[in-house]
């Protein structure tokens, strides 16, 4: 019998154990499952920031490290892991992610702030005014992978001409797909709102900077559920100034919390939220996990595993 060892945050604990354990029982896998083992005796280890261990080589019989988040920046380079490392790629995560930047996008595409904030008593009805239609607003996603592709598909029911960028090449019916670096300033030029799902490596860190802040048309949007580290802080800050973007929500941050006197939340054009885009669901997570030990015991290739090279 596999033993499984939850290492996650302790703060979890009580939201995953039981789902863990139904899941495993759903996924016809006995396994053991513990918060505390002798190392030597773990075969799986469930992980996510936080989480109760920092150095992996004592766990020499373990096949792999399930981590219960989609971002892995925190993990990847650890030089002590050796085990297989897989991500959580979450049904209800990647739906939840789709609302949200749904209603972002389309919060920037309608104006809904005029509205919204001006309840004033002044009738601001002008027929001249007349939103843009979302097919006359292209949108591009930087990160076409499981987040982004699954936001496309949304933009994309609602008419919007989506671009999605990639490291390797990717098709989406109904989005123009753009690839590699020299991918990245076609897929930039001319767009009214970008949406980073990339994430954090050496190569993605900064992608967003002045010289590509300059190429999106005047005053585009920019949402960031993706990392902090996507984006030049202070190259944002002044292309919001001078208007070149319009408003920027930004759910993530090099420094997290964001610290109270960091310009983003003062800043009239940008919106704060913090590090809500998207989290994990433990029902729906604990059954990609319990997938996961399955594979691992019936000696089937696991999911979601992350390419330690590449970075994600
Ligand atoms: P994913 O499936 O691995 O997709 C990542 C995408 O980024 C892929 O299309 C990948 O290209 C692309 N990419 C990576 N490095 C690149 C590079 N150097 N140049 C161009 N494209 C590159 O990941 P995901 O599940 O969609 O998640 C994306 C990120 O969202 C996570 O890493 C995490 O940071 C963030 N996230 C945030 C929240 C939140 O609540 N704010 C929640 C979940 C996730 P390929 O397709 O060629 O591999």
């Amino acid at each position: 019998m596999p033993t499984v060892l939850f290492a996650a945050d302790p703060a979890l604990r009580d939201a995953y154990l039981p789902h863990l354990a139904e899941a495993f029982a759903e996924a016809g896998v006995a396994a053991r499952l513990v918060c505390t083992a002798d190392p030597a005796e773990v075969d799986y280890i469930v992980f996510s920031p936080g989480g109760t261990i920092e150095d992996f080589s004592p766990f020499c019989r373990a096949r792999a490290v399930l981590n219960l988040w989609a971002g892995v920046e925190n993990i990847v380079g650890n030089p002590t892991l050796t085990q297989t490392l897989c991500r959580m790629v979450d049904p209800a995560m990647t739906e939840s992610m789709v609302e949200w930047v749904a209603a972002h996008v389309l919060r920037h595409h309608l104006g809904t702030d005029e509205h919204v904030l001006h309840q004033d008593g002044i009738w601001r009805h002008d027929a001249t005014r007349m939103p843009k239609l979302a097919r006359e607003r292209p949108i591009t996603i930087l990160g076409f992978g499981e987040l982004g592709q699954a936001c496309a598909r949304a933009l994309i029911a609602l008419n919007f001409p989506v671009t999605g960028w990639s490291r390797r090449p990717a098709s989406l019916p109904g989005a123009r797909c753009l690839a590699g670096p020299e991918g990245l300033d076609e897929a930039l030029r001319g767009a009214e709102g970008v949406v980073l799902l990339l994430p954090k490596t050496p190569q993605t860190e900064n992608v967003l900077d002045a010289r590509r802040l300059a190429l999106l048309a005047r005053g585009a949007f920019v949402i960031n559920p993706g990392r902090g580290a996507l984006i030049d802080d202070a190259a944002l800050l002044a292309a919001l100034d001078s208007g070149q973007v319009g408003h920027a929500t930004l759910d993530v941050f090099r420094q997290e919390p964001l610290p109270p006197g960091h310009p983003f939340w003062a800043h009239p054009k940008v919106t704060v939220t913090p590090h809500i885009a998207a989290f994990t669901r433990p029902a729906t997570a604990a059954r990609v996990i319990a997938e996961n030990v399955r594979r691992g015991e019936a000696g089937e290739p696991l999911l979601h595993v992350v390419d330690r090279r590449a970075g994600y």
